[in-house]
């Protein structure tokens, strides 16, 4: 079957957002794949995409790290340079990301919860940020959770060793089967706790525990406003849907947020 015709939000509904979200204390953001997909990284799962062509990673992904970390170490020094790792070399921020930015610099938006590996929120220039599946960039020590960029670690001993603390050093993404680190979830937990409206873009918030943060604002009375091309398992959750790609539908929001702001200022 043919997927369901891609409609855009109008600008009435766009609009009608922009006074919702105007209306909360405390709006934070919960962005996915979809985020990424917009800005030419390929999904990991589906026909033809990523996983498919080149295995999905174990299930048990960290145990296996940590029965030999040297081993699974010279694995990805070896894949660097795969085509997995190709589109996030060459990705850059689209405008959904930038319009997120520009709401966090205004004041409206307070924290940012991405799914996303890819960087892209830091690059736009998102500040109150928690990457909760990590960033394909960093390093982390598994010991005292420090982040370290790949010119500050040393990879003539593997695995690497912490600078700070001497524990041992693994690529800040979250592999399958090992846990969120305690300092992002934290974070997590802080931000949705004071929230009143999430703004859920390019995700069908399902994968947990990301999706939980989302559904205890909407229990606790807040507002979910959803950005997706189309339907998704959240969309019977939310306040208002707003469909369209995120770098169609964001900047047309933060737009509409700021004018009317303007206008009350005025
Ligand atoms: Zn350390």
């Amino acid at each position: 079957m043919a997927k369901e015709e891609a409609k855009i939000a109008t600008n009435e509904e766009v609009a009608a957002a922009a006074d919702v979200i105007l209306r909360a204390k405390y709006p934070i953001a919960l962005t996915g794949a979809g985020m990424s997909v917009e800005s030419g990284i390929p999904p990991f799962r589906g026909p033809g995409e990523l996983w498919t062509k080149y295995g999905e990673p174990p299930m048990n992904q960290f145990q296996r790290f940590m029965e030999n970390p040297r081993k699974a170490w010279e694995e990805r020094i070896n894949r660097q340079n795969d085509e997995l790792f190709k589109p996030l070399k060459v990705a850059e921020p689209n405008p959904g990301h930038h319009a997120f930015a520009e709401l966090e610099a205004m004041g409206v938006l307070k924290f940012v919860i991405t799914q996303n590996v890819d960087d892209l929120h830091r690059q736009a220039g998102q500040k109150a940020l928690a990457e909760i599946h990590g960033n394909w960039k960093l390093m982390r020590c598994l010991d005292c959770v420090a982040r370290f960029s790949a010119e500050e670690i040393s990879l003539k001993v593997l695995p690497p060793v912490c600078p700070k603390c001497g524990g041992m050093v693994k690529a800040d993404t979250v592999s399958f089967g090992e846990p969120i680190p305690t300092d992002v979830l934290m974070q997590c937990q802080t931000h949705s706790s004071r929230s009143d409206l999430v703004i859920v873009a390019g995700t069908s918030a399902t994968v947990y525990p990301a999706a939980g943060f989302a559904l205890e604002v909407k229990q606790r009375g807040g507002v979910l406003v959803e950005v997706n091309l189309y339907e998704s398992e959240i969309t019977g959750y939310c306040n208002i849907s707003l469909r369209g790609g995120s770098a169609n539908v964001l900047p047309r929001l933060t737009k509409a947020i700021s004018e009317r702001r303007r206008a009350t200022l005025s």
